[in-house]
């Protein structure tokens, strides 16, 4: 293990070694580990977090647009090292090119809206709400405030928590996924080639130490968390415990419903993307179709296995692959035993993927498109999240028993419809249970002037992510109310409650 490249920290503005104990960082396509990972000690991350307090006062001070023009600068970096940052998702993650590239753009876009925090943080002004007096609302920073991040964005997810942050005075203490830690680390260096002073931005690599110490560390105001549910939930639980603000984001089971009137064609290939993008591996992701009628379904079936008999497999260095692997070995026996579980459950395996082979890469964590027919809401791969290329269709006769499994499902994360009907669509979008809403749109992702998170287990917390929520988030309100009396007049004491009246 000592003879891999080691992934270290990056506290105070370099690169920082610290704990004792280091994993390895494999490459799904290969199977291989090629790099290993410090995992860092409590006293690493606190390091991490003087750093970032050391910082804060002066970031803080720093007028928001020369914080803003950070972040200029930072967009215009990530765009030049597009290429690099892709590979280094590529090379840990396992997605394709092109996705891990959409990701990035997607990243791109959160640091763009961060640069317009100037306007975003102006406060409310009222003149004159009593005699000679004004009130004004503004929005300060926090302090100290925190990110852990899952694997399956490993450079997108960071870019929609720590920009904001730090464009709104705040520094920040960031713990990606120890699974592909690389690419974060590289945009904190870029961050800092940016003009970010040392200590605003650091990153602590590592897993339940660091975000135990993180959690619990009185001097860290606020901690943004994206993964699995029920590390989700037991943040929220022990930040809170701690008296942080914490919004923890959770896992998803997303459904498609397809009416008997949609577009089957424009479904079919939406659903591709949606279920196989990424192997499965997006919270966004649907796994799920809810199929209104037994036509519609097995239309939908019809359009699906012709498409995936066209999909490519393979590594996503390769831009002729349409579906890397999975991330990990034990991800890619749990995705498998899920299948198995599946078939065992009684649901139809129309296409089973767990016998791709990819020649040269043997030892690879392929797993191909699997689709199954008649599952049923009692069913495992119904229940839970695969997290993993497995799309199961479920059959069901009307709109409203489609939305009585989705709005009775524990995930609340996204859902479409997929129709040309206004009426059902209409209905669909204001009763719908769930955080992230499309209408024959698959993935409806809220681009970064917007802000993103689901409901039920899907959320802990009441603040969503980036967006106009991030500001909200990352900030204090603090409201003033001034009188400047003229000189020379004195009013008696007065003992009721001041008002207008
Ligand atoms: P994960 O929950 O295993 O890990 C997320 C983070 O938590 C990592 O940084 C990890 O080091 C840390 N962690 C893991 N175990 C921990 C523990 N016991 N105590 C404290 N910290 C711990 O999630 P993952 O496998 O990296 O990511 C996939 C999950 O993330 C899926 O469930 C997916 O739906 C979810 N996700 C959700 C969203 C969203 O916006 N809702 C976005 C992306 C991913």
């Amino acid at each position: 293990m000592s003879q891999l490249p080691t992934i270290s920290h990056w506290i105070d503005g370099r690169s920082t070694s610290g704990g004792q104990r280091l994993q390895e960082v494999f490459n799904p396509a290969t199977g291989k580990a090629e790099k290993q990972v410090l995992l860092a000690d409590k006293a690493t991350v606190e390091q991490a977090i003087a750093s970032a307090q050391a910082a804060y006062p002066a970031w803080r001070a720093t007028p928001p647009l020369k914080r803003a023009r950070v972040m200029s600068n930072l967009k215009v970096l990530l765009e030049q090292h597009a290429e690099e940052l892709c590979a280094l998702v590529t090379a840990e993650h396992g997605k394709v090119l092109a996705d891990a590239l959409g990701e990035l753009q997607r990243g791109i876009e959160n640091v763009e809206y961060a640069s317009y925090a100037p306007e975003l943080l102006k406060g409310e002004h009222s003149k004159n709400v009593g005699p000679a007096i004004d009130s004004w609302s503004e929005f300060q920073a926090l302090g100290v405030t925190a990110g852990i991040t899952p694997f399956n964005f490993p450079v997108m997810v960071p870019l929609w928590m720590w920009p904001m942050a730090v464009a709104c005075g705040n520094t920040f203490v960031l713990k990606p996924s120890e699974r592909d830690p690389s690419s974060a680390l590289r945009v904190a260096e870029l961050a800092l080639q940016a003009g970010l002073p040392p200590g605003v931005l650091n990153v602590v690599q590592g897993d339940k130490e660091s975000v135990d110490t993180l959690l619990t560390d009185p001097r860290v105001k606020a901690v943004s968390f994206v993964g699995s549910t029920p590390i989700a939930e037991y943040v929220y639980a022990t930040g809170c415990a701690a008296g942080k603000r914490v919004q923890a984001l959770g896992g998803a089971k997303n459904h498609a419903v397809v009416m008997p009137d949609a577009d089957v064609a424009n479904a079919v290939s939406a659903m591709m993307g949606a279920a196989f993008g990424s192997c499965g591996e997006r919270c966004m992701a649907v796994p799920l179709i809810v199929a209104v009628g037994d036509t519609t379904a097995d239309a939908m079936i019809a359009g699906l296995k012709a498409e995936i008999a066209r999909m490519k497999v393979g590594p996503g260095t390769d831009p002729a692959n349409d579906m890397g692997p999975l991330v990990t070995r034990p991800h890619f026996e749990k995705v498998r035993a899920y299948v198995d579980r599946g078939v065992a459950e009684g649901a139809t395996l129309l296409v089973d993927g767990r016998g791709v082979k990819v020649p040269g890469h043997e030892e690879g964590y392929f797993l191909g498109p699997c689709l199954f027919d008649h599952v049923k809401p009692g069913m495992t791969i119904y229940q839970e999240e695969i997290f993993g290329p497995v799309l199961g269709i479920v059959r069901v006769q009307t709109l409203q028993q489609a939305m009585d499994l989705i709005n009775t499902h524990e995930y609340g994360n996204g859902t479409c419809i997929f129709t040309r009907d206004g009426e059902a669509a209409r209905y669909f979008t204001d009763n719908i249970l769930v955080g992230m809403v499309g209408v024959n749109v698959p993935l409806p992702v809220p681009v970064a002037y917007h802000s993103f998170g689901g409901w039920k287990r899907s959320l802990f917390g009441d603040l969503h992510a980036y967006g106009p929520d991030a500001v909200r988030f990352y900030t204090k309100r603090k409201t003033i109310t001034q009188r400047w009396p003229s000189a020379g007049v004195r009013e008696g004491a007065v003992f009721s409650f001041p008002s207008n009246r």
